[in-house]
Order: structure tokens, then sequence, then C-alpha cells
């Protein structure tokens, strides 16, 4: 399909900062997934494009740099009012690309202005450490300095709060940018570069391309690129950081999850079965800190688990593009609804039970959307399908233990390391728990631990490749490089050479 087609939304590149829409390239549709119309054409940049997009970026960053990092904070913070000022507008347009509720997007959009709330303070975090008198007469000193053109590569799951993670800190480092957000979300991505424009960000430090795998793979192959930030699925983000770190770039890549909530006997029936409706079935299971296993242990089965069925049960899906807002939206695509339909058919064929069936659910008002039911897929077993792959949509497995050693064992035999939560009233339960078990982010009577801006996003095992997380003092280590200067001086006429030559 061609890009130039007017009645959809344009999808610009921004290069050097100029706006431009690329005619005779390759595009792939973006979707309204509420509807199932398509909304844009997202153009598939060629590597000659991202050449200029990381030649721009490499051009501004010496002026970049020598920018105080208190100038560069305050176009941090006159661009964090102009995200409040447009908050509404991101949040439609972030609605509209994903299909996520309003109140969702308002979440997303949120998370994403705290990452810059946090940005506007990087200059702290840039001081640098100095010793006196390392030995007689010599000091020692660290400071730190940016990268150079740094690169970001999204997914579709948050399209405004993901790229955030990135560039804002990055920009405060005194790094330039260039971000490629999921060819499936292009938009909220251009309407938030719009307002660093009108931050007053000088031309060419921030970059936007579009695109799949060509992109990409120029992006993680260009000898002008220091570093690189991604974020999506574990088969994807473990080539990056291959790919990326065998091109000497230093890499931090988030992968995908499968995360444990445990269920307890004390659980408190009534916040827990909140607490796990919002994190298994919030943005329609299309989060990396999804609960996408209940482990309901003991006496909890005869509790929290009814109050769980019943309560999916009652969840009303539709469009989320208008006024009268559904209690979940659609998935992103009709390939990726009908992956999560097999999935659940899979895990029934397997011999899981069903007690809450999202397959058959009709829209009348939106008979194309992309929608799947809330669905509960009970007494899953750990060889099952369901329980190995990440399902990324609104499906909850069920699995049973007896006590809380074995459903420790049980979280910990994943393969991934995002989060997980425990609901129970035991201090006991909990402390041994947080102690135990293996991933980054753990929550106590949280469903969704997701750490702030000022914490590390924390993934562990096959959730994260990299060393150095995203947010936070590492986000802040990431984007520098340390310099450490030892220095003597001398007195004057002693042991100095000019003055010694003078004198002659
Ligand atoms: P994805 O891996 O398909 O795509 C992510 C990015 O990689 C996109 O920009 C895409 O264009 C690019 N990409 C896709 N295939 C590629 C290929 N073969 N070569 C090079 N680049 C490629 O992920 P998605 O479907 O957009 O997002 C969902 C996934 O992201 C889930 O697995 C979810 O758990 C994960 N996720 C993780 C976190 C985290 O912090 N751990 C946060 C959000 C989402």
């Amino acid at each position: 399909m061609s890009a130039t087609n007017t009645s959809l939304t344009p999808v610009p590149v921004w290069f050097g900062g100029e706006w431009r829409t690329l005619s005779d390239v390759a595009t792939t549709p973006v979707h309204n997934p509420s509807t199932g119309e398509v909304i844009a054409e997202a153009p598939l940049c060629t590597a000659a494009h991202v050449n200029e997009a990381v030649e721009a970026a490499a051009a501004a960053f010496p002026a970049w740099m020598e920018t105080p990092p208190v100038e560069r904070a305050r176009i941090l913070f006159k661009f964090k009012m102009l995200l409040d000022e447009n908050f509404d507008d991101l949040v439609r347009c972030n609605t509209r690309e994903h299909g996520k509720t309003l109140v969702e997007s308002r979440g997303d959009v949120k998370r994403g202005i705290e990452m810059v709330e946090f940005a506007c303070g990087v200059p702290s975090l840039l001081m640098g450490e100095v010793l006196e008198n390392i030995a007689r007469g010599i000091d020692c000193e660290s400071i730190r300095q940016p990268l150079g053109v740094c690169v970001g590569i999204t997914p579709f799951n948050f399209p405004c709060m993901v790229p955030l993670w990135m560039y804002p800190v990055a920009l405060a480092c005194g790094n330039t940018f260039v971000l490629k957000p999921s060819e499936k979300v292009p938009l909220t991505s251009i309407k938030v570069a719009k307002l660093l424009e009108q931050a007053g960000l000088p031309k060419g430090v921030f970059n936007l391309v579009h695109g799949g795998r060509e992109a990409v793979d120029a992006l993680l192959t260009h000898p002008k690129v220091r570093a690189i930030s991604f974020v999506g699925s574990t088969p994807i983000a473990r080539y990056i950081y291959e790919t990326g770190t065998k091109h000497g770039k230093r890499v931090q890549a988030n992968g995908g999850a499968k995360n444990y909530v445990i269920l307890m006997p004390d659980a408190d029936v009534e916040n827990s079965t909140r607490g796990v409706i919002e994190a298994a079935f919030g943005c329609a299971g299309e989060r990396c800190m999804a609960a996408s296993t209940a482990v309901v242990v003991g006496g909890a089965e005869k509790t929290v688990l009814p109050a769980l069925v019943e309560a999916t049960r009652r969840i009303k899906v539709g469009p989320t593009d208008r006024e009268a807002q559904p209690d979940m939206g659609a998935v992103i695509t009709r390939q990726h609804r009908d992956r999560v339909l097999q999935l659940i058919e899979a895990g029934v064929k397997e011999g899981a039970k069903i007690p809450a069936d999202g397959r058959g659910v009709k829209v009348s008002e939106a008979p194309n959307g992309f929608y799947v039911g809330a669905t509960i897929l009970d007494e899953v077993q750990t060889g099952m399908t369901v329980a190995k792959e990440e399902i990324f949509g609104p499906v909850l497995n069920v699995m049973h233990m007896e006590d809380l050693d074995k459903a420790i064992e049980l979280a910990n035999k994943s393969f991934y390391g995002n989060g997980a939560s425990i609901f129970t009233r035991s201090g006991k339960a909990a402390r041994e728990f947080k102690h135990r078990v293996n991933c980054g982010m753990v929550g106590i009577n949280i469903g969704v631990p997701a750490s702030m801006a000022w914490f590390p996003f924390n993934g562990w095992n096959e959730s994260f490749f990299g060393d150095l997380h995203m947010q936070g003092k590492e986000g802040v280590q990431f984007f520098t490089q340390l310099k450490v200067t030892t220095s003597r001086w001398f007195s004057y006429g002693e042991g100095d050479i000019w003055h010694t030559e003078a004198k002659k």
C-alpha cells in the first residue's frame, strides 16, 4: 500500500530537525485494534534512511555534549510541561493505535512523564567523585561523560512509556538519540517528538525512524552508534544483545516474561482478587509485568479462586476509542488474536479446565475489532504449552501447590525473571518469598510490581540481556562513561620544565 494515501494519518520521519514523509518506500499497516480499521501506513525505512538519521545525530552530538547539563535539563522541564498540557491528546492517540482503555492509556502516559521528571534531576547524578592526596600532592577524580549517538528500539505495548524509559535520560546525559518505535504503534511517538521540538531541542539531537528488521539491523551495525536500548520479546532481545555487542555497542535489552502470583490461604479475598484481575487482564494482558500464572496455595482454592473466576466472567470487552469505556480493550492485531486463541485451544487440548472462557466473545458495536475475552485456564501443568510460552493476552493460568515452598520452587523454574508477587497476611511468608524468589521485581500484596522511574526496571534471567537496566541510577550509568583523571601540580619553579628553560 502507498504511504501517500491522504485518508490515513501520516507517519513522517524526523531527521536532523526536518519532518519528512517518505515516498517510494514499502509500508506496513497500523490498525485501530478496537475496530480493525487501518489508520496509517508506517514506512519501512531502509539502511540508507537509518544512515541519514544516525549521521544527523552524530553531527548534533558535539554541541549537545557541550551544552551545560542544567540547560539540557531546562529543555526537559519545558518538555514535561508540554506533555502535561497535551496529556489528553496523547492518551487518545495511544488508545487509538494500541486498543487499551483510556484509563490504561492515562497510566501509560503518566509513567512516561515520570521518566521525564526523573531526567530533569539527572545533573545531580552526573556529578563525579574526587579523592585528594591519593599520594602526596596527587589528586584523583572521576567525571561522567556522554557516549555519543544512542538508539532506542521499542515494542508495541506501551507506545508512550517505553520510549520515554530511554531517551529523556540519554538526552539529559548529553547524548543524541535515534528512536525506532514499534511499526505497529508509530503515531504516539510522532506526537511526543513534536513536543520535544516545541520544547526547543536543537535540530538532530533526537531523530525518529520507522520500520522493522532492515532498520533495526542498520542501527545495530552502524559504526557511529555507541549504545542500544531495546525492549521487546526474548528472542529478539537476545538477537539485539548478541548483534549489538558483536559490533562493539553497549546494549541493554529487556525481553519477555511469565510472571507468577502466589495466592496464600490467608490472602485477603477482596484485595487479592482485585490485584490479580488488574494484573492479569489490564491492557488485555499485553504487559511484560502481567500476572500470567496464579499459584493457588492450599485453602486459597476455596476462597480467592472462586472470586477470581466470578470477577473474570464479569469483565466487559469492547472498543476503547469512544466515550463509553469497557473494562478491557482489544489485542494489537488480528494475527495476535488468532495466536492467543490457538494457545487457549492448546491449553484445553492438553488437559486444562476453562472456568472462564473468552474464546467466543462477540462485540456487536465493533465486529471487526481484535477481541479475546478474559480467560482462566485452571489445573495447568508445567509441561503444557500455555505454561511454557508467553501468551501476552488476557489469559490467566492457574496452578495448584500445597505449600509456599512448592510455589516458590515452581516460580523459580521459569526461565524468565521479570516479576513475581505474593498475596498474604503473613509477614514471615512474604519475607521468605521476597528472599528466595528468582526474579528482579517483587510484589507483596501488589499485582504488578513494575518499578517506577527512580528505580531500575529490573528484569533477571531471560527477561534481560545486559548489565545496566533502564531507569534510575543504572540508566544514567548506561548512558555515560566514566573518565578518571589523576593530577599533580608542581609548585612554580620546582621541576617546571618551562621555568627551568626560561632561566637558562
Ligand atoms: P517484538 O520483539 O516483536 O518487537 C520489538 C521491537 O523489535 C519492535 O520495534 C520491532 O520492530 C523489532 N523487531 C521485531 N522483530 C524483529 C526482528 N526479527 N529483527 C529485528 N527487529 C525486530 O515485541 P512486541 O511484540 O512489539 O512487544 C511484546 C514483547 O515485548 C513481549 O514479549 C513483552 O513481554 C515484551 N516487553 C518487555 C518489556 C520489559 O521491560 N521486559 C516491556 C514491554 C514489553
